[in-house]
């Protein structure tokens, strides 16, 4: 808790003092340092300042000061005392020490010694590697800028403490231009991380230290990682990082977050700057020269007789970041009463710096700071005669060439698609027949009753359809993973743009559009590498209309059905359909909801790196995992629910059993309720009662039945169809639908319109909804997308 949260008369042991380095020094030197007891001797609401007696002193400090200082209420110390006393048994030093003191030694040896770390860096540091490296957890690591839009989150055990450690997204600065930029700024100011590990690429030093003197700025205990340190070394460039690091008052720490090297180190300069014990670490103060320094300095003099200004930043940065106009801060500072003699202030300084130097503020400020760093360097680095990024530049020349680009673009993806189908096909046959012989075995062996049936039918049915998917998912992630990690994605985004661009999308979407042929799920989640937030949220409600491949199998059946001599056709149709829709919809978002697309942001071109074998095989894992859990939840909880809606009510008349062989899917054996017993179940009735709507499609109320049993899983509309058509086992699945559908070719076309366009399976909703943040967005889509596809259905009903 915080210590301004105490009540009167309470006491408790400080755990650790948040704030910027210029605070926490004046705190600590009034005695609140970690560890100590604290009693609060006055304190009523609404009162500032607030009474406490430390050290045997009382000391005043502001509300908003105290709320810096977290503390550990000694009646809770005591008990985890005791905890340990009784788990542990008494240590010998135990007897004569009083409670508190050992409360004291609780609070920071036990749960407290919590170190909170906040990732920060530009994008393709290395930052989501580094976390990997540290945390042992699986994050996705691109080289393709921008792969983390959110933040992650891990924990991990070293030397005693606990660390917490946050991978933000990647920055250039600390501005409050992009969505990033505030998002990171918030955190290090909501959160208040312990200490601020900044990644930092080494062989492209001038440009990443950027950001470092915006850290420099906030007065943070803070520490560099000189990542990708081997491609300094490679380059034959000499950098003095001690020596750099005293000057700007940051210790430096060479790491390479592939190979593991430095990270000891780095996690021991995490805990000495958290211990307060970092020789380096002080603060440095860059110089903006001598007319804006006056006006900063003038400010901060207002804000610092405020008791309300906040204190986690220093008030120089508040000043000097109003001075530059910075809407974030404003907001911040807006809560002030004093806040806007402040703001006229900053406007009068700016104006001035503007007459006198003819220069913007913002301008001048980062000169400074190029200027700051590229002083530091002269004396440090020593630049190398290998020019690390020769190989990169002839890669390009080649694939990203005006010619041989799209080519060797379009050769790839169709190399992806088609190992991902063809080869996959091999393991996804060991599959099904595995499921198949499974599904035979239980029902042999069960007795007969709704048991065996729901267990051979829902459980062993549904559940094979679906995991015979998985070495497909495997192989194209392998892919896409190889790709994104060797630099080649950014690559083919750039290639794509203009004519994404011509869509109303990005770039960067063209790779989840791609990859929702595959599966939607995935290519929602691939969206998060787009950063322009409005092509990114538009990619995502467009890539439903990619017809996934557990569509595939309905198009199979039925084109292959009612279109035998033009099945071909009728496929490529569809997906060409898919794509058109995609592209409208695009456009139409872009023209009414998103007219306008944020700040134009530079398409970086990372130079290609070899992936390593651990992060491929880490995101296989990753997306293998993730798709067995949708198995496991999602998919068995919803065949369970459908095998229920349709063996419920039994019907009174005899059963009669059958197999049904189906066409593309698991071949189980069934119990089939032929004829109008069917029309007893809760499904039927669920069906019978959207028939009406269905009815100008051509369409009739087990049809209607078999799009409500798509809803979990697409895949789900063929077991279902072969429920209601299939019947005795004389002739294929087929035939007996041209049999006894009553589906015309046109009904059936507007069937797999209806199919492909309508609202996809509940796992792409639920991606939608997390991926767009927002509920209203996932109604959108399934409102939208049912509407176009009953539209278009009908349309081709008529036509056709
Ligand atoms: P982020 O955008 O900052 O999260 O960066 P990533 O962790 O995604 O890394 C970007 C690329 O740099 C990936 O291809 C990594 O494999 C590669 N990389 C990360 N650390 C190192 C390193 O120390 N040395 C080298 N040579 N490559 C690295
Ligand atoms: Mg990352």
């Amino acid at each position: 808790m915080k210590l301004s949260e105490l009540i009167e008369g309470q006491s408790a042991v400080i755990v650790r003092v948040a704030g910027h380095g210029g605070f926490r020094k004046r705190i600590m030197e009034m005695g609140f340092v970690r560890g100590q007891q604290v009693r609060s001797v006055l304190n009523s609401p609404l009162k500032d300042p607030v009474k406490y007696s430390v050290m045997g002193y009382d000391v005043s400090l502001r509300r908003a000061e105290a709320a810096m200082i977290e503390v550990l209420p000694t009646e809770e110390a005591n008990r985890l005392h005791l905890e340990t006393v009784s788990t542990f048994g008494c240590d010998t030093s135990c007897e004569q020490c009083t409670i508190a003191s050992c409360a004291r030694k609780q609070a920071k040896t036990m749960r407290r010694n919590e170190i909170n770390v906040a990732l920060v860096g530009n994008p393709n540091s290395g930052k989501t590697s580094l976390f990997n490296a540290l945390s042992g957890s699986s994050e996705h690591v691109g080289n393709y800028s921008g792969v983390t839009v959110e933040a992650k989150w891990g924990r991990f055990n070293y030397r005693g403490y606990r660390i917490n450690i946050t991978d933000l997204p990647g920055t250039y600065s600390l501005a409050a231009y992009t969505p990033e930029e505030v998002y990171v700024r918030e955190h290090l100011f909501e959160k208040m991380p312990d200490v601020i590990l900044n990644a930092v690429v080494a062989s492209n030093l001038e440009r990443n230290l950027y950001l470092t003197t915006e850290l420099i700025d906030l007065n943070q205990r803070t520490v560099v990682a000189l990542n990708m340190y081997d491609e300094l070394e490679a380059s034959g460039a000499k950098f003095d990082y001690d020596q750099f690091g005293a000057m700007i008052g940051i210790p430096i720490i060479p790491t390479i977050a592939k190979s593991g090297y430095g990270l000891e180190q780095l996690l021991d300069t995490i805990i000495e700057l958290f211990e307060g014990r970092s020789k380096v670490a002080r603060h440095v103060h860059i110089n903006y020269g001598a007319l804006l320094e006056e006006e900063i300095r003038r400010l901060s003099e207002a804000i610092r007789t405020s008791e309300q200004a906040p204190r986690q930043f220093p008030i120089r940065y508040w000043a000097a970041k109003l001075i530059e106009g910075d809407a974030q801060v404003a907001t911040i500072l807006s809560r002030c009463n004093d806040y806007d003699k402040w703001k006229e202030l900053a406007q009068e300084s700016a104006a001035k710096v503007q007459r006198r130097l003819n220069n913007d503020v913002e301008t001048l400020i980062s000169d400074y700071k190029y200027g700051f760093i590229a002083g530091a360097l002269e004396e440090t680095l020593s630049e190398g005669g290998v020019d690390i990024n020769r190989r990169s530049r002839r890669i390009d020349r080649l694939v990203a060439n005006k010619w041989l680009g799209f080519p060797i673009f379009i050769l790839l993806v169709w190399l992806m698609f088609y190992t991902t189908f063809a080869i996959g096909a091999y393991p996804q046959g060991w599959i099904e027949s595995g499921f198949g012989a499974l599904g035979e075995w239980l029902w042999r062996i069960m007795p007969d009753g709704a048991l065996r049936d729901l267990v051979v039918n829902g459980i062993v049915g549904g559940v094979g359809s679906v995991a015979v998917f998985l070495p497909n998912i495997l192989i194209l992630y392998l892919f896409i993973s190889l790709m994104e990690d060797s630099g080649y994605m950014a690559r083919a985004a750039f290639i794509m743009d203009r004519l994404m661009h011509r869509m109303g999308l990005h770039g960067k979407s063209f790779i989840p559009l791609i990859m929702g042929f595959g599966c939607n799920v995935p290519a929602i989640m691939a969206t998060r590498t787009i950063e322009s937030r409005t092509s990114r949220l538009i990619t995502i409600l467009v890539t439903p209309f990619m017809s996934c491949s557990a569509r595939l199998p309905v198009y199979i059946l039925l084109a292959g059905a009612f279109f035998p001599n033009r099945a071909a056709t009728v496929l490529i149709g569809l997906y060409l359909l898919g794509i058109l829709v995609a592209f409208a919809t695009a456009r139409l978002l872009r023209a009414t909801k998103f007219k306008k697309d944020e700040t134009p942001f530079v398409m970086e071109l990372p130079p290609y790196r070899w992936p390593t074998f651990r992060a491929t095989v880490r995101h296989m894992w990753d997306k293998c995992s993730q798709y067995i859990r949708k198995i496991g939840t999602t998919i068995l909880l919803a065949t369970v629910v459908i095998w229920f809606f349709s063996y419920y009510p039994r019907p009174e008349v005899t059963e009669i059993s059958a197999t049904v062989e189906q066409c593309a899917e698991v071949s189980v054996q069934q119990t089939v309720e032929v004829g109008d017993t069917h029309s007893n179940s809760y499904m039927a009735r669920i069906g019978k009662f959207i028939e009406p709507v269905m009815r100008p499609l051509g369409l009739d109320w087990r049809a209607a039945m078999a799009l409500v049993t798509s809803i979990p899983a697409k895949e789900l509309v063929v077991s279902t169809m072969a429920v209601l058509y299939g019947g005795d086992d004389s002739g294929s699945l087929s035939e007996s639908i041209v049999a006894r559908s009553g589906m015309t070719p046109s009904s059936a076309l507007a069937f797999m319109i209806f199919i492909l366009l309508f609202f996809p399976c509940l796992a792409t909703l639920s991606a939608v909804r997390s991926e767009s943040g927002s509920r209203g967005w996932m109604w959108f889509t399934i409102l939208y997308n049912t509407a176009v596809a009953w539209l278009l259905a009908w349309l081709a009903y008529l036509v056709f």
